[in-house]
């Protein structure tokens, strides 16, 4: 029988810890003997401050990995100079409200692939240390903030003795009907439009390729060809295993469009098949109801898979 492993990852933004209760909550009445993998932006951790709770939340079974958003206090820490272009935000920022715009200029909507390569190993190694420091564990994954890592990111990975990035994801769960011949819909799975950020995906990890820039995929291009599907299995960057997450987050993937697809066709195959989907700490609560939706799916079709860490999985396979 081919083993279906389930990697639920959660990824903290590096914004706020204000909805840290919600997610207690949540975990402890449906999922907390799931384990998961955290990918967290340490930029909370810059002052030094003991947040209570994170014990309450990141449990023992539990994996943590770096995720990466260019805060501006975070880059400057590194020792880097802050850049402000390509932020994906950059579009809205006149229809917010002037505190928001404030934060959302302040670098989470920066690629971290605007860096050269210099620039994101000063960053990468700076984040990778203070997250270590600040869980007292060791950290071997890596997801990029806004799905977005080009050649440069994954040669400082492998130069930094990560084992594995989960960045990519499937171009079709932000653009329906997303296909080699079709850029689709620009709609996400829930048909909600999600500005530049789409396009910036469908470039990156979709059909066509880029030779520079933050959008540069040929490098990745070497190793799997064209456009990452929401069946595509992890496959090797170099050295660094790249797990896709091929599931996306539940901001922008439904049970209905996407995992249960994914699902169905993992039954169907006799090789073993790895699905990952995952939420954001900083959503709202309503955005992280449709990883119950997804392990609801599981129970109520008696389907046999194994939740794992993704450093687990990366065992398990030897
Ligand atoms: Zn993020």
């Amino acid at each position: 029988m081919a083993k279906i492993s389930i990697n639920i990852s959660v990824d903290w933004e590096g914004h706020y810890l204000h909805n840290l209760q919600d997610f207690i909550n949540l975990r402890n009445e449906y999922f907390r003997d799931i384990p998961l993998t955290h990918f967290v932006c340490p930029n909370y951790f810059l002052s030094k401050k003991k947040y209570k709770y994170l014990d309450k939340i990141i449990l023992p079974h539990d994996e943590i990995a770096l995720h990466l958003h260019s805060w501006k206090p975070l880059v400057q820490a590194a020792g880097v100079e802050f850049k402000t272009e390509n932020n994906y935000y950059n579009s809205y920022l006149n229809s917010f409200p002037k505190f928001l715009k404030n934060i959302l200029i302040n670098g989470r909507g920066v690629p971290i692939s605007v860096y050269n390569k210099d620039e994101l190993y000063k960053l990468i190694q700076f984040s990778k240390k203070l997250l270590e420091d600040t869980f007292s564990t060791k950290v071997f994954g890596f997801r990029a903030g806004g799905w977005i890592a080009n050649k440069a990111v994954f040669e400082v990975l492998n130069e930094l003795d990560f084992m594995y990035d989960s960045t990519a994801v499937a171009p079709e769960i932000l653009s329906q009907d997303f296909s080699a011949a079709q850029v689709g819909t620009m709609l996400d799975s829930y048909g909600d439009e999600n500005g530049v950020f789409t396009k910036q995906i469908l470039d990156l990890w979709g059909n066509t390729i880029n030779e520079r820039g933050f959008l540069e995929n040929s490098y990745r291009n070497k190793y799997y060809q064209g456009a990452i599907s929401i069946h595509t299995q992890p496959f090797k960057i170099g050295n660094l295993w790249e797990l896709p997450n091929n599931g996306g987050m539940s901001d922008f993937a439904s049970t209905e469009k996407i995992f249960t697809p994914q699902i169905a066709h993992a039954q169907d195959i006799e090789t073993d098949s790895y699905i990952s989907f995952g939420c954001h700490q900083e959503g709202e609560i309503e955005n992280k109801y449709a990883v119950l939706d997804n392990l609801q799916f599981v129970t109520k079709n008696n389907i046999d898979v194994d939740y794992v860490t993704n450093i687990e999985f990366l065992k398990s396979r030897g």
